[in-house]
């Protein structure tokens, strides 16, 4: 039997349909412009975002890597929060690659920004002692912080702040998707205000690779030349772009099963004395909770005895775990996930 796998939605597999429609892509050297199916995603991902232009990307980490480096220069400082996932899993590369200086602020709970925290640490360009503060970044839904929405008010709110300070915003919408269907909205709601985005195929809509950067002509034409710089121009990559094309076909409005199955895992671990579930756990279809004190097991202890029961889990601190619901967990699977933890933790 395969296990129940809630380390994460990456996990997912490609679907039969995906597999059908990759093997039957029409395809062409993409560094020459000349993929059908990857013209044909990025113009689907850029309208869905309401955007101009896409760039195919082959993962998340170098679609804010590519738009990042195509905002600022050397020596020009982002702005971001302390537990985004570009400062905290995307190996520095702005700072590896692009000389970018990174200022990072405490996120409210509700994984947004307060404008005031951001205006206190706005550089003084006149001033020959500082770099010059260029870009805002957000993360939406934010991981770190529980997986929750950034709302539409405050985006336009932030984006309005930001622009009339002269500065950029861009969002790492690696689960844009799921933020935009946990709050009933139309996406673009969530990513017309920022100049530009970065949104994963890879994860809840289950394509096995790619995420999409999007923005204006002038930026994706500058994105481009950097993706190739970086080693991401890719040829008949329609292969994987068809795929994703299946993905935003399909796979968008049944994230909220995901997020109901999250509900439906997170109402069988409250009656659990020994999990202590975030407040307010979960948003989205991500699930974080902590361990009581009265368990003497560690996390990892935890990970070995439930993967013995077929869950595999992982810790997301010492006393924490974080559980994704994706496409490939049923309530069968639920169900078995929460009998596991009951009988581990009684
Ligand atoms: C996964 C993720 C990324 C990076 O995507 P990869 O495809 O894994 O490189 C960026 N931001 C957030 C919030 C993510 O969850």
């Amino acid at each position: 039997m395969e296990a129940i796998d809630l380390r994460s939605d990456t996990v997912t597999k490609p679907t039969p349909a995906m597999r059908e429609a990759m093997a039957k892509a029409a395809v062409g050297d993409d560094v020459y412009l000349d993929d059908p199916t990857v013209n044909q995603l990025q113009e689907m991902a850029a309208a869905r975002l309401g955007k101009q232009a896409g760039l195919f990307v082959p993962s998340g980490t170098m679609g804010n890597l590519a738009g990042i480096l195509s905002h600022c220069n050397r020596g020009d400082e982002v702005i971001m929060g302390q537990h985004s996932h570009t400062f905290l899993h995307e190996g520095g590369g702005i700072s590896t690659f692009g000389g970018i200086h990174s200022c990072q602020i405490k996120e409210q709970s509700d994984g947004s920004l307060a404008l005031d925290d951001i205006e206190a640490v706005i550089r003084n360009p006149q001033d020959d002692h500082e770099p010059v503060t260029r870009l805002i970044e957000i993360e939406n839904t934010h991981n770190a912080c529980g997986g929750v929405c950034l709302p539409p008010e405050y985006i336009r709110r932030l984006a309005d702040f930001a622009h009339e300070r002269g500065l950029i915003v861009h969002m790492d919408g690696a689960r844009v998707f799921n933020s935009a269907i946990a709050q009933g909205i139309d996406v673009k709601e969530l990513t017309e205000p920022v100049d530009s985005v970065t949104f994963c195929l890879s994860k809840g809509l289950a394509a096995p690779v790619g995420s999409v950067l999007c923005g204006s002509n002038e930026f994706i034409k500058k994105a481009r030349k950097i993706r190739k710089h970086l080693g991401g121009g890719m040829r008949q990559v329609g292969i994987l772009a068809a795929a994703g094309i299946v993905a935003l076909d399909s796979m968008v409005d049944r994230l909220a099963e995901d997020h109901a199955r999250a509900i439906r895992l997170a109402t069988g671990l409250k009656t659990i004395s020994a999990i202590k579930l975030d407040p307010g756990s979960p948003a989205t279809n991500m699930i974080f909770f902590s361990l009581a004190n009265t368990v003497s097991l560690t996390t990892e202890q935890i990970e070995t005895k439930m993967k013995e029961h077929g869950v595999l889990i992982s810790a997301s601190g010492p006393r924490r775990i974080r559980l994704v619901t994706h496409l490939w967990i049923d309530d069968a699977g639920v169900d078995a996930t929460i009998a596991a933890f009951q009988d581990i933790l009684k």
